[in-house]
């Protein structure tokens, strides 16, 4: 069974606002008794209350999710797990948060029911990246695969009008590398397609108005699409360059994927044209690269990658970085090529 066939049969997907009340129901469906709730420290109120609401079912909240899921956390959480004796993880967050839960699943074989709180899109995948010492490495592997996700459009909404675009466009770019895979399918062309096209009706709308339930439910629709296509084809230049960066300079997650689509679309585009002219068209607005900048634009997302900190000096460095290491993608990776696209991302001009 490849890894969409497991996203799409063995995964139990329900939407709908309030739906987190449903949880002490679903826990005690699966024959669980005691839930470990997680989350980040930023989170941690939220996942107090929805232990609070689990009742008898809780076996206490961990709130020490932090981004890229380092061992050491793991390690902790795990102490933790097992002196509360949970039989049930739920995981309250966004990528950090369910990162976690998925390690933890992994070591300890317990189920597990996701709340997303972002767009990330890593419930809807096989996929696990754990840090330790600094390097980290990704498995591909079925058990990490949550069991029950839970979209609750009132708990994205929340999430801040800046951290809502940055990670839109993180969604969006999985969706957009599915497009060019070598192992896309007519399936996950669609799947892609309707996410993006879910995205960029839903993003401006949000941002117009954050409690707005109705976009929020379909960004989260679009985010499950979005994920699922990820884990289901092989990422190329942007998740690598956004990966390489991140890894190399401590860089925010969703900020980077939205500063470097663009750019990333638009270095492939002429490799690609066949298999992007549908984004085009959604976009509707000419070339893919420049036309997703515009898009990122109206909607005040980070275009620089300075703004995030990055010195300019650092570019040759991150270009080299960046092809250290050879992976299939539409157009040939060069050191110059990658030179050229960091310094446009780096200083905030749109691709052309
Ligand atoms: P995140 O989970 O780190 O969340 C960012 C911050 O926003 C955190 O402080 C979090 O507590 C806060 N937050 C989240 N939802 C909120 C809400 N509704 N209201 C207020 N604050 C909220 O960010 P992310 O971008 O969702 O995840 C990034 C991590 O996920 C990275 O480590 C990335 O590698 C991983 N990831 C993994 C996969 C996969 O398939 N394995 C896919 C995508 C991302």
């Amino acid at each position: 069974m490849n890894a969409k066939d497991i996203t799409l049969k063995q995964q139990t997907v329900l939407h709908g606002a309030g739906i987190r009340h449903r949880l002490g129901d679903i826990v005690a469906d699966m024959g669980a008794r005691r839930a470990l709730v997680l989350s980040t420290p930023r989170q941690s109120g939220a996942a107090m209350d929805l232990a609070e609401r689990l009742g008898s079912r809780a076996a206490g909240v961990y709130s020490g999710a932090v981004m890229h899921t380092p061992r050491a956390v793991t390690d902790e959480a795990l102490e933790h797990l097992r002196a509360v004796r949970s039989d049930c993880l739920v995981a309250l967050g966004g990528g950090s948060t369910i990162g976690l839960s998925k390690a933890l699943s992994l070591r300890t074989g317990l189920p597990q029911v996701v709340i997303p709180t972002t767009y990330a899109g890593s419930e809807a995948t096989p996929i696990l990246g754990q840090t330790e010492n600094g390097v980290k490495t990704t498995l591909k592997d079925p058990a990490v695969l949550p069991q029950t996700v839970l979209y609750d459009p009132e708990l994205v909404a929340s999430l801040p009008a800046t951290l809502s675009v940055t990670s839109g466009l993180n969604a969006m770019a999985h969706a957009v590398e599915a497009l060019y895979a070598p192992d896309r399918t007519e399936a996950t062309t669609r799947q892609a397609l309707a996410g993006l096209r879910a995205f960029i009706a839903a993003m401006p709308r949000i941002l117009d108005n954050p409690k707005d339930l109705d976009a929020r439910e379909e960004s989260q629709r679009a985010a499950y699409a979005c994920g699922a296509v990820l884990g289901a084809t092989s990422m190329a230049l942007h998740h690598k360059l956004c990966h390489t960066l991140g890894g190399a300079f401590d860089l925010p997650h969703a900020e980077t994927h939205a500063i470097i689509l663009p750019h990333a679309v638009d270095y492939n585009a002429s490799a690609a044209p066949a298999l992007l002219a549908p984004l085009s068209d959604i976009l509707g607005e000419g070339a893919p690269g420049p036309a997703l900048w515009r898009f990122a634009k109206t909607l005040n997302a980070p275009r620089a990658l300075r703004d995030l900190g990055v010195r300019e000096d650092q570019l040759d460095r991150a270009a080299e970085l960046a092809v250290a290491r050879p992976y299939p993608n539409p157009r040939e990776i060069t050191r110059a090529g990658i030179r050229a696209l960091l310094q446009k991302a780096w200083s905030g001009e749109a691709p052309v």
